[in-house]
């Protein structure tokens, strides 16, 4: 019989994997892929952008949020950089607190993490696929495809169902369900968002830094970064990051609007007179050729079609002209309806209700010796290392209370 079974050995579950063996804790690790980490590898795009220096509340989502409060507290970006040094891993810092592993490769986070287990005796199985959780007499039997085991206690490291190609499954909400937990509904964040526009093959492969707002509802969100138009919609960091908003507008909305800016290094009033400046009282040239000077073609085909403008040369372009061509610049409007689903999810939102579960411990409030970690948790959070950054936590808080 083993002290504890952890069941992933994704990154909650490596960490609580390493923490409770150091403390002297017979553990099981049990994995359904053939390998550990697979979603782990994935990550930062095979860079793994591990943590973030500064994990501000408001920078991870709950409803309950004064569990992220108490979670994190007490824990700060020193103990998880602590922590990897522990096992052999130095870390680098980078933009806007982003953090990586030195080597940047996800592989060797994966692989001291597994080192680490391997040191201190953690029993690590996978190809073994948890079915069912039993509890009887105090001690909990774990059915699986390769049998049985038992355990006085059990971690759920499960994650949650995004990215199912690595290895997301609803199997944690399922166990949680089963022991009687609440589960907040999910939905896809950290997502590409699809549209219902008839034009979209004409832009698909622009790719501009741009700012976006979202201003609808509660809310008045805005991010800058990339955004990439797609047959499907739209994709890139900037959409990535507001995806979580617009997916709660879209719950009460068939469509949302979002206000895209695609020059946002200029002012509307720096644009507008660099345009005037730059109109030749001579000139010949069709406005969409004029227009190349300043945006990618693809855009201003869609651009002068929506501003229904007549045919133009340089010559004849006008105040008013350019005014509206910097007004539709400067916010493009483009209508989103959904959003790729969990495929193309790098985290789900919701999960095991966090009233439930306590945030110093881990430990479920309705089954003594029963454990939540990471991603099937309700929490989540923003693009920038805040989704790892609570497994590891969430992880050590379980690793040093089992
Ligand atoms: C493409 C992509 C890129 C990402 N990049 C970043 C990033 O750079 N920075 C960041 O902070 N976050 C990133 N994330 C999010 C981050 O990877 C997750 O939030 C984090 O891995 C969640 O950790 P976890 O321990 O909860 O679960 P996971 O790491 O998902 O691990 C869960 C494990 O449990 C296993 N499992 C599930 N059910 C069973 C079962 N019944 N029996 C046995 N095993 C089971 C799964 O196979 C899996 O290995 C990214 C996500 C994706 C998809």
């Amino acid at each position: 019989m083993f002290d504890v079974i952890i069941i992933g050995a994704g990154a909650s579950g490596l960490v609580s994997a390493i923490v409770a063996s150091r403390r002297g804790k017979k553990v099981l690790l049990l994995e359904k892929n053939a390998k550990v980490g697979k979603k782990l590898l994935a990550t930062g795009n095979g860079r793994c952008n591990i943590a973030n220096q500064k994990p501000t509340l408001n920078r991870f989502y709950s409803q309950n949020p004064s569990f992220i409060e108490q979670s994190l507290e007490g824990y700060n970006f020193q103990t998880i950089k602590q922590f990897f040094k522990s096992i052999g891993l130095e870390l680098i810092e980078a933009k806007e607190g982003k953090v990586f592993p030195l080597s940047l490769q996800a592989s060797s986070v994966v692989e001291l993490l597994e080192y680490e287990c391997e040191q201190q005796g953690v029993e690590i199985r996978c190809n073994v696929e948890v079915q069912q959780i039993y509890k009887e007499n105090n001690v909990y039997t774990l059915q699986h495809t390769q049998g049985k085991s038992i355990s006085a206690k059990v971690v759920i490291a499960t994650g949650h169902v995004s990215a199912p190609q690595l290895g997301g499954v609803i199997d944690g909400i399922r166990f949680a369900e089963r022991f009687g937990h609440r589960i907040i509904k999910d939905f896809p964040t950290l997502v590409q968002l699809t549209s219902p526009r008839k034009d979209l093959n004409q832009i698909a492969g622009v790719k501009v830094e741009s700012k976006v707002t979202l201003n609808q509802g509660k809310y008045t969100i805005q991010k800058q970064g990339d955004v990439l138009f797609t047959a499907y919609g739209i994709s890139g960091l900037a959409i990535l990051d507001i995806s979580r908003f617009v997916m709660e507008q879209l719950f009460h909305n068939p469509t949302v609007i979002l206000h895209i800016d695609l020059m946002p290094k200029m002012s509307h009033e720096q644009l507008a007179s660099l345009m005037k400046k730059s109109v030749r009282k001579k000139s010949q040239k069709p406005l969409d050729v004029w227009l190349q000077g300043f945006l990618n073609k693809k855009l201003i085909e869609i651009i002068v079609e929506g501003l229904k403008l007549p045919t133009l040369i340089e010559s004849q372009i006008g105040v008013k002209h350019i005014e509206k061509l910097v007004d539709a610049i400067k916010d493009f409007k483009f209508e989103v309806n959904g959003s790729r689903g969990y495929k193309g999810a790098e985290v789900a939102t919701g999960g095991v209700d966090t009233k439930e579960i306590n945030p110093l411990t881990m430990e479920s409030g309705k089954q003594k010796g029963l454990y939540f970690t990471g991603e099937v948790l309700d929490v989540d959070g923003d693009r920038g290392g805040f989704n790892l950054y609570f497994a590891w936590v969430c992880g050590m808080r379980a690793g040093e209370h089992l």
